[in-house]
């Protein structure tokens, strides 16, 4: 300070002349804004944040932080990677449908899908004819095919729209019988009791948290009962001294049985037997199902109700289901879930055991060549996000010291990990094996970053 009131403003070799005359050298902004790479990044991202990287560039130079010619390089090295904040980021948790990372990763064909599907589409127009037709009505007809036992079915946002719109439609101002040990919390602070009271239906509980028996339910069904509700604890187990009513003891009692899978199987899976589908609940007599897209089902996420004709239409005519509706990316991205090759969930869930142990074993050996603290260990990997709960799948993993976790999780290509006994274990079976180069890339990325 004492300097600068010092310093003679007319002596060009003073540090405040030469920031002067440095400051008259910034380039305006609208020069800054013809340099090639803004221009191509204003098509991508928007003119408003390729202005703003230029201000803060013309900041920089005026701070003396960088020289006046580097104003267009500083700008460009300030531009955001995307126009969004969200970050692809590659699953190494060894949790195949982790919520945090928003559940199930679509199929090839889905994202393709859901590309071809953002410009104007015919989702609610017969082309043939040029009259409005059916929303979503090729997508509604892939669900219908891939359950044959649904005799109709509907779309909304989420599984636990799917829940609101069956308790708005079917029992505001009725009772829903449900069991005591059904009453979950789905996550997140979300109680599905809540969920159903806030639709205005009354909720009649019976039996206790362990068990609770056919018995239970006749004896509160009664005239005021909208359904009987069957609810998957899909995030948790209780074992032991347990009985839970099956849907197939519940028909008789002359009202419908409404049945939350949550996961989205809609048929039996041989590696989860003790998951429930939707297919062998209609069967078994299920009047309504209800179940998320993206979990099991590997598909973006929405909310599936399946079953009888007369409940769908009532579903699907209320005024709620307008304000549930969901969009047309989603009807593309699961009509090509439904039609199109297995999903990367069932790839997971797939994987051969041996053959992730190979890529393991492969990846540790390039990473140890590099002088890597890393190795490839046997991991367990489980379904997460609403599923198969208690079931672990066994796995492999490469094992690094613990600090790997924060420097991968926030480099340029995000890996999220987890902690296991003082280490850093990326789980390989969530991760698709193309993305295997992705995942050295980015353990060698860290290194580097460390190194200098
Ligand atoms: C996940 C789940 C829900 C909620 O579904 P969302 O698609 O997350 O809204 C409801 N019920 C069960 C049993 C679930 O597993």
């Amino acid at each position: 300070m004492e300097q600068r009131v010092a310093a003679d403003p007319k002596d060009g070799s003073t540090p405040d002349a030469a920031g002067a005359d440095a400051r008259r050298r910034i380039p305006r902004t609208d020069a800054v804004l013809r340099d090639p790479r803004l221009l191509e990044a204003a098509g991508r991202l928007g003119t408003g944040r390729v202005k703003s990287a230029v201000h803060r560039a013309q900041q920089r130079a005026r701070e003396g932080a960088v020289p006046p010619e580097a104003v267009a390089d500083t700008a460009v090295a300030l531009l955001p990677r995307s126009p969004v904040g969200l970050r692809p980021v590659i699953n190494a948790t060894g949790v195949l449908l982790h919520t945090n990372l928003g559940r199930a990763p679509l199929s090839a064909a889905a994202r393709q899908a859901v590309r071809d599907a953002a410009g104007p589409t015919d989702v609610e127009l017969d082309l043939g004819t040029g009259v409005r037709a059916r929303r979503g009505r090729t997508a509604l007809a892939a669900l219908r095919a891939a359950v044959p036992a649904a005799p109709a079915v509907h779309l909304v946002n989420n599984g636990a729209a799917a829940l609101v719109l069956a308790a708005t439609a079917l029992a505001a101002g009725r009772e829903i019988v449900v069991g005591r040990g059904e009453l979950v919390e789905i996550g997140d602070g979300f109680r599905l009791p809540d969920l159903l009271v806030s639709t205005g239906a009354r909720l009649r509980e019976v039996g206790t948290t362990n068990r609770t028996t056919v018995a239970d339910y006749a004896e509160a069904v009664g005239p005021r009962t909208a359904f009987v509700l069957k609810v998957h604890p899909s995030n948790f187990r209780i074992t032991g001294f347990t009985h839970a009513a099956d849907v197939a003891e519940l028909t008789d009692l002359g009202v419908p049985v409404v049945v939350d899978i949550g996961s989205g199987l809609l048929a039996r899976h041989p590696l989860l037997p003790e998951e429930p589908d939707a297919h062998t609940q209609l069967t078994a007599g299920a009047a309504l199902v209800t179940a998320s897209g993206d979990k099991l089902l590997g598909g973006p996420q929405c909310g599936l109700l399946l079953g009888r004709e007369d409940l769908i239409g009532a579903l699907s005519r209320h005024p709620l289901a307008r304000a549930l509706r969901v969009d047309k990316l989603t009807l593309a991205a699961l009509e090509a879930t439904l039609t199109g090759p297995a999903t990367p969930t069932d790839e997971a869930l797939a994987a051969d055991p041996a053959e992730l142990t190979r890529r393991a074993e492969r990846l540790a050996a390039l990473l140890r060549a590099d002088g890597a603290d890393v190795r490839a260990v046997a991991s367990e990997a489980t379904v997460g996000g609403g599923g198969a709960p208690g079931v672990t799948l066994p796995s492999a993993a490469l094992s690094l010291p613990e600090r790997y976790a924060t420097a991968l999780r926030t480099g340029p290509v995000p890996v999220v990990g987890r902690l296991e006994a003082g280490r850093c274990l990326l789980d390989l079976r969530a991760v698709p094996e193309p993305d295997d180069a992705h995942l050295a890339e980015a353990v060698r990325s860290v290194e580097g970053r460390w190194a200098t």
